[in-house]
């Protein structure tokens, strides 16, 4: 179903308008960068479990590979649009290239809900998927992850059924394994853990100590859940996590004045992220409508559940006092609400800078699939360290010397690396 109201390719396609007008882009340039290079729209035939046979539409959509195979999750949702992959798709591209790992971007998708269709139906989904697609991924060519309501389980499903096929062991196809079968240390921390080293950077040059401040969440999912635990052990404080409430169909937000426990609150979460919201009053939480989460006396808020969730009629609810919005989500911030938040002294530190710890720890497991040797979570986490606060160097310097906000310095300097890559192969 495409929603007439959003549409986050839109946005994608706008904020990338900004950049080619802040780089100066001609319009060849312009026009091959807005629309993704290749689309493989595509059915999937499953026999369910009660014998009928279901038809499951899917996507894999490569936006750009110019700086090297394409990377980009698989995302499992009922509400899922070809607009919210290519959208995804375009904002892999310029992750890869802050990042500055030699990938390209790309995403894909299946429409279904996971929370009505059993293991079984979600491995049939999975090995269709694959069946589909089989002669445009690979190592060398895109490589698939998980991503909203996939896991390491679907990624072994889709490797086994990609090595049926092929004949050959390529681990390297496929990230987000499980560490039993050639995935890497750190990969399930890493997303969350990206977003509060950018935290982190951002708080060094406000001169804010994180031991000094507190936080809110929306989500309660891997980047969420990881996040908070990097922030526990840097001595912050979160108050509130929101999460989507799949019975009522509605959002609420947990909280606790002198913080939540992270661990008393995984206890009674479920794998999508749901909390139980009756367990969690009994332990003393506050709940809360789903949009309180926004509208906290913190210093920092950090959207890490859906996009689309801060938009114009929304924003105007943030207390004066936030300092900081790292967004963990892809897309969360609307290009309207970014405007009036760039009127605030409020700090955005933008999504595929901010949360492109996910891809940078794929790309490690891609190495080490490729290399047939695996590194210890310690190296791999000083990796990601490194790589995050030099991305972070990179784009708070470049936009301080160009007064320019965190979102336009990400912008120009990935979409310029994938221009310089694109003009040496000759293609614009
Ligand atoms: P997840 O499925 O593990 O968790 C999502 C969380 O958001 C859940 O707690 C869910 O209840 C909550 N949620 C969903 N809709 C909501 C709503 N309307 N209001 C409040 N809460 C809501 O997902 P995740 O892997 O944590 O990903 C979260 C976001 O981060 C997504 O935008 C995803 O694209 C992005 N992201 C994920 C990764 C990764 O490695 N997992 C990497 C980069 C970006």
């Amino acid at each position: 179903m495409e929603s007439k109201s959003y549409n986050p390719f839109l946005f994608a396609q706008k904020q990338f308008d900004n950049a080619a007008d802040l780089l100066e882009l001609n319009d060849a340039t312009r026009e091959f960068l807005r629309t993704p290079m290749r689309e493989f729209h595509f059915t999937i035939p499953v026999r369910m479990d009660d014998g009928t046979k279901k038809i499951f539409k899917a996507f894999r959509i490569v936006h750009n590979d110019a700086r090297g195979p394409a990377k980009g999750g698989i995302r499992f949702h009922p509400m899922e649009t070809v607009d919210i992959i290519r959208a995804m798709s375009m904002w892999m591209t310029w992750k890869t290239s802050v990042a500055d790992i030699p990938l390209g971007g790309s995403k894909g998708g299946v429409i279904c809900d996971p929370h009505h269709l059993s293991m079984y139906e979600q491995e049939q989904i999975s090995r269709g998927w694959v069946r589909q697609i089989i002669g445009n991924i690979g190592p060398h060519i895109d490589i698939p992850a998980p991503e909203m309501m996939t896991n390491s389980q679907h990624m072994i499903w889709m490797l086994d059924e990609f090595e049926k096929i092929t004949g050959v062991k390529s681990p390297g196809a496929f990230t987000g394994k499980p560490i039993s079968l050639g995935g890497s240390f750190g990969r399930k921390e890493a997303s969350g853990y990206g977003v509060m080293i950018t935290i982190r950077e951002a708080l060094k040059e406000l001169n804010i100590k994180p031991m000094n401040t507190v936080a809110s969440f929306q989500g309660f999912g891997n980047v969420a859940q990881h996040a908070i635990d990097l922030y526990q052990k840097m001595g912050g404080i979160t108050k509130c996590v929101s999460f989507w409430d799949n019975e009522d169909q509605k959002s609420y937000t947990v909280c606790k004045k002198n913080g939540i426990k992270l661990k008393e609150l995984q206890k009674i979460t479920d794998t999508f992220g749901g909390i139980n919201k009756e367990k969690a009053h009994e332990l003393g939480y506050e709940i809360l409508d789903g949009d309180a989460w926004l509208e906290q006396e913190v210093d920092i808020l950090v959207p890490a559940a859906i996009e689309n969730q801060l938009t114009e009629d929304n924003v105007g609810k943030i207390h004066s006092k936030v300092k900081i919005i790292a967004e963990g989500a892809n897309g969360p911030t609307t290009p309207d609400a970014d405007e009036i938040l760039n009127k605030t002294n409020i700090l955005i530190l933008p999504d595929f800078l901010t949360n492109a710890g996910g891809v940078i720890c794929s790309y490690f497991e891609q190495v080490q699939n490729n290399m047939n040797y695996y590194w210890s979570k310690d190296e791999i986490l000083s990796k990601l360290d490194e790589k995050m606060s030099t991305a972070y160097a990179a784009v708070s310097d470049f936009a301080k010397e160009n007064s320019l906000n965190m979102r336009q310095a990400a912008y120009v300097i990935s979409v310029d690396r994938v221009v310089q890559a694109c003009r040496m192969r000759g293609w614009i």
